[in-house]
């Protein structure tokens, strides 16, 4: 098949276009980023990097022609971001988004979409389903942009469906990790963990380190996302793709020191201190991930520990320690 993949020089899009090209696939990947996470599929006759942004409406339109799948990862998913430039993150998530489906419904594109678990909010009631109840904070908190913004794709995609009949699938993810997820020290709390155990910093949680989340190793995440693609029976559906295995903020340091062997003292952190006035941290997130199971007969394989263990590997041998 003849694919496209927005945000495909990014963490998860790099291994998805890994996987599609493995699979015999021909795969054009969109990313603004270098191409250094793609570096090893540069060689490969049947794919094509362009590094330029989703912003382009007429580069969209060009590179859409003759797509029979179109896998939609470009996104901004950086929490600080939220807060620091929430004009840029709707720019891109939403308004980018809708214009790339709206490409995509007039060469009829199947497409699969890359939400998260961010959609649910705060929701009190664990684990969620995918039809359980978004529960979120006011407009006036720039925290949710994110959220809305995935979620009014995802009610985009719906309608498309139902007045178009155009195909689609929406992943709903609950923090992928792996190697290569971020430059160390920046965007999700992992690679920022690790950098501060590999620099012997201060390992900063924040608040009382008791929020929790569920980790999902890439290998795993790429597995389901790539067989739901092709499932015909999964099309126009939502899943969650994670694990049930929670795990709180203070857990997850002293794991990633036990695992490294790493010396770091951890120490909390104010959450005003790193975001500013107006944050506010989801305290549990953990997904139901029976539909996928019964979809596909999938289950996350690779343990927390097994997880972080190669992603410490990786970026120890990254920095030749
Ligand atoms: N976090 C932390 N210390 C850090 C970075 C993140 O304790 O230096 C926490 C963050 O407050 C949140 C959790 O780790 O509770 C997961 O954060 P991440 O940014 O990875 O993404 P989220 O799951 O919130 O979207």
């Amino acid at each position: 098949m003849d694919i496209l993949v927005t945000g495909g020089a990014g963490f998860l899009g790099s291994y998805i276009c890994q996987r599609l090209l493995e699979l015999g696939h021909k795969v054009t990947a969109i990313d603004m980023a270098s191409g250094e996470k793609i570096e090893h599929l540069m060689s490969d006759r049947k794919f094509t990097f362009i590094q330029d942004s989703v912003c382009d409406l007429s580069l969209m339109e060009h590179q859409m022609k003759n797509k029979e799948v179109l896998f939609h990862l470009a996104a901004i998913a950086d929490p600080l971001k939220y807060v620091t430039n929430p004009l840029n993150v709707m720019e891109v998530d939403l308004l980018a988004a809708i214009n790339t489906f709206k490409l995509a419904a007039e060469n009829r594109t199947k497409i699969a979409f890359s939400s998260t678990s961010e959609v649910f909010g705060r929701n009190p009631d664990i684990p969620w389903k995918e039809t359980d109840d978004r529960v979120l904070g006011a407009t006036s908190v720039n925290r949710w942009c994110y959220s809305s913004s995935k979620a009014a794709c995802e009610h985009f995609l719906f309608a498309l469906h139902k007045q178009e009949k155009l195909p689609f699938i929406i992943y709903r993810f609950f923090n992928v990790y792996g190697p290569k997820l971020d430059d160390l020290g920046h965007g999700r709390v992992i690679p920022i963990f690790l950098k501060q155990f590999l620099h012997q910093e201060e390992v900063t949680v924040h608040g009382d380190g008791k929020q929790t989340r569920t980790f999902i190793y890439v290998d795993d995440a790429v597995d389901a996302v790539v067989r739901l693609a092709f499932c015909k029976k999964a099309e126009n559906e939502v899943f969650n793709i994670g694990t049930d295995d929670e795990c709180n903020m203070h857990q997850l340091a002293k794991t990633i020191k036990k695992v490294g062997g790493f010396k770091s003292k951890i120490k909390f952190v104010d959450y005003q201190q790193v975001f500013g006035k107006g944050f506010e941290d989801i305290p549990r997130r953990i997904p139901d991930t029976s539909k996928v199971s019964k979809f596909i007969k999938w289950k996350a394989k690779v343990s927390l520990e097994e997880g972080l263990r190669r992603t410490i590997d990786y970026y120890k041998k990254k920095k030749g320690l």
